[in-house]
């Protein structure tokens, strides 16, 4: 027996060592390594060394080999040939999931087709969330404009509200506000305190600031649906250029009627106004990751009116931040529905042909995303970003990635977590 060694242990100089020796490794990176050792040993090229698929020192290779060359490859969201039709479920969908392949492809993969959620920590909480915000002045406001729709006549002028309806807006805002305490949704209290005053001042708003919407009617319904559970209007259908059907569902915040018939969509927005800019009838989906205008239009259409019915379909920002009380909207005329059809069958087939890279922020200076699929451990996607930059001049999308196409025109801009 050597002097380091005792009966009961045996000395290890080094990892390499013990795996060079063992006569069982007790996992299959150890089996490899010790395959690859003996090949460097007897002086073998390891380049050309194969492992077998399922090794992953080879699946680890194969993903350095192909982020190093310009090719869309499995590594970068290139599910080509992978994706069935049924797998990921496009033939009934809605504009926001749809928005969400426009924004980043790889955040629509991991949402929609593997159904993966984003964990919900409100332990870890300091704040009330863009999402819980967006939820309270949605939730009650629709309260509101239904308990007022019982009591009110949908014909004649706009209405201008009086202090009583500012009081009862409110009213159905503390009741939101005490159900997302409930929850523990709201963070830490002394944050909450103002946030929540803050936003019973935007719900106060949201009546006291119509007249700055230019264009108004009477409210006919609130949270309008179209082909979902309990909705007395069906799917909407459309027929896309390639001669494919899509049928929409979803919901409206708010529809009204003017004197003359013509109908208004109202979507409230409680986040910035920032990447809504460039919305225009020219321009009514922002490359598709604003779809929600021209499909709610053709919903409140089939609700309140019919084929030739103009409708104006807007977003509200209804907040006192920044960019507060604006409008982004058009009238939704045949042009903007072509627009939108086109634009629905490029991310159609972008879904379908299983193209799902990962596209991350441009515009935050630490790189960090915008969901936690790519960042879960928050040290950003700076890499990323490279990366989905290389592929998009390599033009490795196919026919679908003019829609990020600088030279189209066409770049997206990312939405935030409450659109
Ligand atoms: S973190 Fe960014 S790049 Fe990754 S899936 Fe989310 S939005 Fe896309």
């Amino acid at each position: 027996m050597q002097d380091d060694e005792q009966s009961w242990a045996t000395l290890i100089p080094s990892f390499v060592s013990g795996v060079r020796t063992t006569k069982i490794p007790v996992s299959l990176n150890e089996f490899d390594l010790q395959y690859l050792l003996d090949c460097l040993d007897q002086n073998q090229n390891l380049a050309a060394t194969s492992l077998g698929a399922s090794s992953p020192f080879e699946l680890g290779r194969q993903l350095i080999e192909s982020r190093d060359n310009q090719t869309f490859s499995r590594y970068d969201g290139n599910l080509a040939g992978v994706v069935t039709r049924k797998g990921i479920r496009t033939d009934v969908v809605s504009p926001t999931r749809l928005q969400d392949w426009a924004d980043c492809p790889h955040k629509y993969f991991m949402r929609h087709v593997l159904a993966i959620r984003e964990p919900e920590r409100p332990e870890d909480q300091i704040r009330v969330s863009a999402l819980d915000r967006g939820s309270l002045i949605h939730e009650s406001a629709d309260r509101f404009f239904r308990e007022f729709l019982e009591s009110r006549s949908t014909d004649g002028e706009p209405v201008t509200y009086t202090d009583a309806d500012v009081a009862a807006i409110v009213r159905h805002g503390q009741e939101v506000a005490t159900e997302l305490e409930t929850r523990g949704a709201v963070g830490r209290p002394i944050f909450w305190a103002r946030d929540r005053e803050a936003l019973l001042n935007d719900l106060r708003g949201l009546l006291i600031n119509e007249q700055k919407r230019e264009i108004r009617g009477r409210v006919v319904a609130s949270e309008f649906g179209f082909g979902i559970d309990g909705a007395s209007v069906g799917a909407i259908r459309r027929t896309l250029p390639s001669g494919r059907v899509v049928t929409f569902r979803g919901s409206i915040d708010r529809v009204e009627m003017t004197e003359n018939g013509d109908l208004v969509v109202v979507d409230y927005k409680t986040g910035s106004v920032e990447p809504y800019k460039g919305l225009s009838s020219g321009e009514p989906t922002l490359a598709g990751t604003k779809l929600q205008l021209p499909i709610y239009a053709l919903g409140a259409r089939a609700g309140f009116g019919n084929d030739t019915t103009l409708v104006h379909s807007m977003y509200w920002f209804t907040s006192n931040n920044p960019g507060r009380w604006q409008t982004k909207g058009y009238d939704v005329t045949d042009q903007v529905l072509s627009d939108f059809d086109s634009t629905i069958d490029i991310i159609i087939n972008g879904i379908e042909r299983g193209v799902f890279p990962a596209r991350p922020q441009e515009n935050t200076w630490s790189g960090a995303g915008r969901c936690p699929y790519c960042d879960p451990d928050g040290l950003g996607s700076r890499e990323l970003l490279k990366r989905w930059e290389a592929l998009k001049l390599g033009e490795e999308f196919g026919p679908v990635g003019v829609l990020w196409d600088p030279k189209t025109g066409n770049t997206p801009t990312q939405g935030s977590p409450d659109d």
